[in-house]
């Protein structure tokens, strides 16, 4: 199977070079040129089992069944759940999905570990070693430290911004210990890091030299490793229950991941909410049809405070019924403006997609916290708590059952989590040790020559 970009000026490509690219050469996004037919999750298969379906159905042949089982399993060894991703009630017909089992307490584990055992295995069988950055606000580093620690193929060079990142978050990159992971504490706010980034891809005499891949959430293979437990909340609840999942949102991976299962037949029919914070371009995009630039405010849920959700240009470009004309235009009319209107015949099938957006304000995701508490004696995160609250709001309204996916522990947020309910959320014992280790990262100036240099220099040969 080929990947094709959504801009629909880059040559087609394997699963392995899309993954591996991360973006296409055209600015677009990668996705398969026909969605694979999957047999849906059996009730009692494992988490690997489904895993390796997944990313065998697209990687269709470029790797063997006993490659993909041993990357699958590798990547959910150091899961604390024997099922990776268990499912916790929470009312009569609403679930809760812990996605934060993996070791850095957040869902980002569960795409990067696989990422990073994938390129691991596909570089050492090309004899290749690559260089891959990433500008963090927090999670995304520490998902991706602890994934490539220890790696033979990839130098990781992980972009986070001074004293602008929770103690939990920063010991998660900082401590790994490993050699091959580089933690650079920009002078600046995370757009600095993001534009640092930015502008080393722009470089592609630099690309070149270092082999520099990113694996931002626009890398095809989180999508598919996403995509897995959507087919295993499925199976879980019953393979003719209709679900409705509620996914806190930021760049629409992980909402785009269940679109993808159901298109792929994981699913019994599709319906999922995006639950976002006061960051709601997502929401004006759904309800008016325009995506509008505004500048990321700073909220209780940081992970999720972006401004343009960059995996709904996927979503565009499969409701426009796969028109890359279309996305072009919108996307160049974006990057001038900042504000574009979609053309109608991406409005009016996005409105029947099965995707949808509502926003929570920050004191009600604070209020959401402390309720929850008091009902159930949960701590949860401050993201989680955007998709309960939108849960809770749609209770009583339909008949399918409501899944809200958990995305980070509550002991990731702890300075959130006591503002809001009083409560210490302390680091479960598995992790704890983090406080302990020595931290290592180096602080550089807000220059991309400087961090150029730095990377041609700590990069193994
Ligand atoms: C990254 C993240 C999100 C948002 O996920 P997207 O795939 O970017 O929409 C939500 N919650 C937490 C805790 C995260 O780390």
């Amino acid at each position: 199977m080929k990947f094709i970009s959504t801009r629909g000026q880059a040559s087609p490509v394997g699963f392995v070079d899309a993954c591996l690219a991360g973006l296409a050469p055209d600015g677009g996004l990668y996705v398969p040129e026909f969605w694979p037919r999957i047999e849906p999750a059996g009730p009692k298969e494992s988490y690997v089992s489904v895993a390796s379906r997944v990313i065998a159905a697209f990687a269709d042949g470029e790797l063997t069944t006993d490659e993909i089982n041993g990357i699958c399993e590798r990547a959910y060894a150091g899961f604390a759940h024997q099922s990776v991703a268990p499912l916790v009630q929470w009312g009569s017909n609403a679930f809760i999905m812990e996605l934060h089992h993996g070791p850095t307490l957040a869902f980002k584990d569960i795409a990067m570990q696989l990422i990073a055992q994938l390129f691991d295995h596909v570089l050492a069988a090309r004899g290749a070693r690559m260089s891959v950055t990433c500008a963090t606000s927090g999670d995304t580093g520490g998902a991706a430290a602890a994934a490539f620690a220890g790696a033979s193929q990839v130098d990781l060079f992980i972009l986070h911004p001074f004293e602008r990142v929770s103690p939990v978050q920063r010991l998660f990159m900082t401590t790994t210990g490993a050699s091959n992971v580089h933690n650079i504490a920009i002078d600046g706010d995370f757009d600095a890091c993001q534009s640092i980034v930015k502008s080393l891809f722009a470089d592609r005499d630099f690309v070149d030299e270092t082999g520099l891949s990113g694996v931002n959430s626009i890398n095809w293979a989180r999508i598919a490793a996403q995509s897995v437990y959507y087919a295993t909340a499925q199976a879980a609840l019953g393979s003719d229950r209709p679900l409705k999942f509620i996914v806190p949102s930021g760049n629409m991976g992980d909402a785009l991941a269940g679109y993808v299962a159901a298109r792929c037949g994981l699913l019994n029919g599709f319906e999922a909410v995006c639950a976002v914070n006061e960051n709601e371009t997502l929401k004006t995009l759904f309800e008016s049809g325009r995506m509008v630039r505004t500048p990321a405010i700073a909220t209780p849920s940081p992970a999720m405070d972006i401004s343009v959700p960059s995996n709904f240009e996927r979503i565009a470009f499969e409701v426009s019924g796969r028109d890359p004309e279309a996305i072009r235009q919108i996307y160049a009319g974006f990057a001038q403006s900042g504000d574009v209107e979609l053309p109608e015949k991406i409005r009016g099938p996005l409105s029947c997609s099965g995707l949808s957006a509502q926003s929570v304000s920050n004191s009600t995701t604070l209020d959401e916290m402390r309720k929850l508490l008091q009902e159930t004696g949960w701590l949860i995160c401050p993201h989680t708590a955007v998709g309960t609250q939108v849960a809770r709001q749609l209770f009583g309204d339909d008949d399918a059952t409501i899944v809200v996916l958990s995305t980070a522990h509550a002991a990731k947020f702890p300075e959130t989590v006591l503002e809001a309910t009083g409560a210490d959320a302390p680091l479960p014992a598995r992790v704890a040790n983090v406080a302990d280790r020595p931290e290592v990262f180096d602080r550089l100036s807000s220059d991309p020559t400087v961090v150029r240099d730095y990377i041609r220099q700590r990069q193994r040969d």
